[in-house]
């Protein structure tokens, strides 16, 4: 084991420390007071392509692509006294840029006067890589989230919300709408006799039906409105802003709608279908979500007792609440 005389006698041995500044894995660029090359190792011949003969004497700039971000980097450099992983645009012999990330010092004598200043030069070609396979990774795990986010939010078959995602944009809804003093609307549907369509057709056709409707749903919402498979063959539609007058003329457009619908289905026929209805408004039948799509449905199941195809607005209740 050496003594520490020793080790100080070899840590200050020149020969070291040359073969210290050309082993190193950066370039290394010393530059005198007016920015010229005066010492050009470490790894810059690699990293830059040129060989030390072809630098020394030359402006520094000439191993960057542009001339105002090298301009800036050393009013910067002359400015702070060090710069510290600078991002600058590195220039290889032969033209081809790369990313560099660059720290340097100034060089000053015991006066304060500035000698010049050193480089150390990395090159970022591959971490920029790294980083660009990862940014690229990353969108598509946003994308596959987003997807997971949207197929657990979303019925398959219909494409409509699942009933709990439609609940709980619904109360969002409803809390805009409560803050805002307007009024909001539920309308509940479920399509008549929806098991003979099965019975005649089979469960495969039923569903083809289920998902053509839930279209002609759809298109006679409007922007905002929030639309839900709530079970089997029952629809929900959420209506932020719609007042009573409102929810009728829908909960009435979609009814004609839905029985005006030729679905067709396998052996060139077409299944017809109607739907029953049921509607509710805050503040004016009901204080609640909850209570409002409880109002809903009990008219729902009257529209169903009173004959189907048809939707049941007012009722005992309200006539009580108008009372
Ligand atoms: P009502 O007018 O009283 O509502 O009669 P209905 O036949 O529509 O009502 P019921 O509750 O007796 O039956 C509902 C039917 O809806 C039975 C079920 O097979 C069908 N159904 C529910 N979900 C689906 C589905 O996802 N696909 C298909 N094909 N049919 C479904
Ligand atoms: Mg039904
Ligand atoms: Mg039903």
């Amino acid at each position: 084991m050496p003594g520490e005389t020793d080790f100080l006698e070899i840590l200050w041995d020149a020969d070291l420390q040359q073969l210290m500044l050309v082993a190193c894995p950066d370039g290394i660029i010393v530059t005198d007071a007016d920015d010229r090359v005066i010492m050009y190792t470490g790894a810059s011949e690699t990293i830059f392509g040129y060989a030390p003969v072809e630098v020394l004497n030359r402006d520094a700039g000439v191993v960057f692509g542009s001339a105002s971000e090298y301009q800036d980097f050393h009013s910067d450099l002359i400015a702070d006294g060090s710069v510290v992983n600078t991002e600058l645009t590195g220039l290889r012999k032969g033209g081809a840029t790369f990313p560099a990330a660059v720290s340097a010092s100034l060089l000053r004598d015991r006066y304060g006067a500035i000698l010049g200043t050193v480089m150390y030069v990395r090159d970022h070609t591959q971490l920029q890589r790294i980083e660009h396979d990862l940014r690229d990774k990353n969108d598509r795990l946003n994308e596959i989230v987003a997807t997971l986010d949207h197929v657990a939010r979303h019925d398959g078959l219909t494409g409509l919300l699942r009933r709990a995602s439609a609940f709980e944009e619904a109360e969002r809804k409803l809390k805009e709408c409560v803050v805002n003093g307007k009024a909001f609307s539920v309308a509940l549907f479920d399509l008549d006799r929806f098991k003979s369509v099965n019975d005649v057709y089979g469960h495969m056709v039923g569903d083809q039906v289920l998902a053509a409707l839930s279209l002609v749903l759809s298109h006679a919402a409007r922007q905002g409105d929030i639309l839900g498979r709530f079970g089997g063959e029952e629809f929900v539609a959420f209506l932020p802003g719609a007042d009573y007058a409102a929810v009728q003329k829908f909960a009435e457009r979609v009814r004609l709608a839905i029985s005006a619908a030729m679905i067709p289905v396998p052996d060139g026929d077409a299944v017809r279908v109607t739907v029953s209805g049921g509607i509710a408004t805050i503040p004016r039948c009901a204080g609640s979500l909850e209570s409002a799509i409880h109002l809903a449905d009990n008219r729902l199941l009257a529209a169903k007792r009173q004959g189907r195809n048809r939707i049941v607005s007012d009722g005992e209740h309200d006539k009580r609440n108008a009372a």
